[in-house]
């Protein structure tokens, strides 16, 4: 990089939201410069590992269905599966249906899978080879330290001694964005805003996890786990991938900070529960870390994601969904990303460049998605969803299938796994209410 050049835009970020803003830019004929800290697209992303195709067909129709031809997605999902977990029990609801291979809007001749499972390290390499080949120039293994503002407009960015000038900035830095908060844009995260996700990559022969999660050779399965978090408020998830297991627990991290165990350890005890072990006995480990991921839905989303001259995309932004059965971040990502480059495209400047970048999120019905789930996060702040009611569940059907001396009735064996939970009628009433308006 020489020490000053300018670009019609430079991105920041090479996860989902720069990579699709990047690619839409460079696809119309913009210069644009992607840069990323890591030392390759894909490198320091991290997600559970499903993504919701429908927004890839808003960036490009049957650019989801060439990912997938090139070995860039993992396995189709035809098997959506709640978990529930108490101490040594489990119990698992499977719901399989061929509406899982139509996403809405499309041919209804042609299959098109809802959502695929991805692993962020193939995903994001292959949609950073399209990009470069549109012409988006990447450079890895630049961090972008600071902003560069001239009479109040962001002209550029600094990374180490390099300065590099565009008509307009595009921060798709993740979570925590530093680039918006030093905007002015953003407040610091907090322990209520976000969660602390830990994932474990595991891999086994491709034969072995059809066996085990009973789907076939193109099927496969995303697993949403309750009652995995040793009662902090969160949840776990297990996806299965080509050759391997995606396993991801999300802690609320104000919750964490009262207990005393680490949460490593609580996840390695997830990984050895009864009914999860068996699916990953015998697996290697290859990959393990740790992530934060936004929590507050609509709330914690931008109401101006924008300064003169900067446009902020994806999860810096706010866009991620949690219900607690269906986490979205990476579509919500590449829906912003793509609206950012659709606003530069026609040429708005300044105020008038980011009120159109807004009315595209409307548009594409982002906006929408997100203020439509905009209670979740009261209805998930219930602590009895994490343990109490997956204990009552598991309990129940403890009572359903044991045969015993028969002296009690089936109705005073199901009350007494309501009262063994510990949740009163009266929490049962409030969070149902909460859960209704949740809906
Ligand atoms: C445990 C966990 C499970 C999840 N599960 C799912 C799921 O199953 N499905 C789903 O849709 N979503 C899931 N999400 C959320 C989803 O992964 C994210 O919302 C999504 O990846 C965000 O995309 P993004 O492009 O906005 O940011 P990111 O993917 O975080 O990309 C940001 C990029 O910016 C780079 N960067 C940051 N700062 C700088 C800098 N100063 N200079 C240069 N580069 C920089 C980073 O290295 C990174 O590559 C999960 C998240 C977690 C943590």
């Amino acid at each position: 990089m020489s020490a000053e050049e300018k670009f019609d835009a430079i991105v920041i970020g090479a996860g989902p939201a720069g990579l699709a803003c990047a690619y839409a830019l460079a696809r119309e004929g913009k210069e644009v410069v992607l840069l990323e800290r890591g030392s390759s697209a894909g490198e320091k992303n991290y997600t559970g590992g499903r993504m919701y195709a429908h927004a890839l067909d808003a960036l490009e129709p049957g650019l989801c269905e060439e990912a997938a031809a090139q070995g860039a997605l993992e396995r189709r999902v035809t098997h959506e599966q709640i978990m529930c977990l108490s101490e040594n029990s489990g119990m698992t609801i499977d719901y399989t249906d061929g509406g899982l291979l139509h996403r809405a809007g499309s041919d209804p001749a042609v299959e098109a899978p809802q959502s695929w499972t991805v692993l962020h390290s193939k995903f994001n390499a292959w949609f950073a080879s399209k990009a470069e080949e549109a012409g988006v120039a990447l450079a890895p293994g630049v961090r972008v330290d600071s902003l560069i503002e001239e009479d109040g407009k962001i002209v550029g960015v600094r990374a180490g001694e390099d300065e590099l000038y565009a008509d307009v900035v595009v921060a798709a830095d993740g979570v925590n964005s530093f680039i918006a908060a030093s905007a002015g844009l953003a407040p610091a995260v907090n322990a209520h805003s976000v969660g602390v996700g830990i994932k474990e990559v595991i891999e086994l022969p491709e034969s072995v996890i059809e066996d085990r999660f009973q789907i076939d050779k193109d099927g496969g399965a995303a697993r949403v786990v309750l009652g995995c978090t040793a009662g902090i408020p969160g949840g776990g998830a297990i996806y299965t991938n080509r050759n391997t297991i995606s396993l991801a627990c999300v802690f609320n991290p104000a919750h964490a900070a009262e207990q005393k165990r680490r949460l490593p350890d609580i996840f390695q005890e997830f990984k050895m529960h009864p009914a999860i072990y068996p699916l990953i006995k015998g697996g290697t480990t290859v990959e393990y870390g740790g992530h934060l991921v936004m929590e507050n839905g609509w709330r914690n989303v931008m109401r101006t994601p924008y300064r003169d001259g900067l446009l902020v995309a994806g999860e810096a932004a706010g866009y991620v969904i949690n219900t607690g059965v269906i986490i979205r971040g990476i579509d919500l990502a590449i829906l912003s990303g793509t609206a950012a480059a659709q606003a530069i495209l026609t040429g708005a400047q300044g105020k008038a460049l980011g009120q159109e970048y807004v009315r595209r999120l409307e548009l594409c019905k982002l906006n929408d998605a997100m203020r439509a789930a905009q209670n979740w996060p009261d209805f998930m702040a219930s602590p009895r969803l994490f343990s109490a009611y997956p204990d009552m569940g598991v309990d129940m059907l403890r009572q359903l299938f044991t045969v015993d001396d028969g002296a009690a009735s089936l109705k005073k064996r199901l009350c007494g796994s309501v009262k063994k939970s510990g949740a009163g009628i009266m929490d049962m009433v409030r969070d149902a209410w909460r859960a209704y308006k949740a809906l």
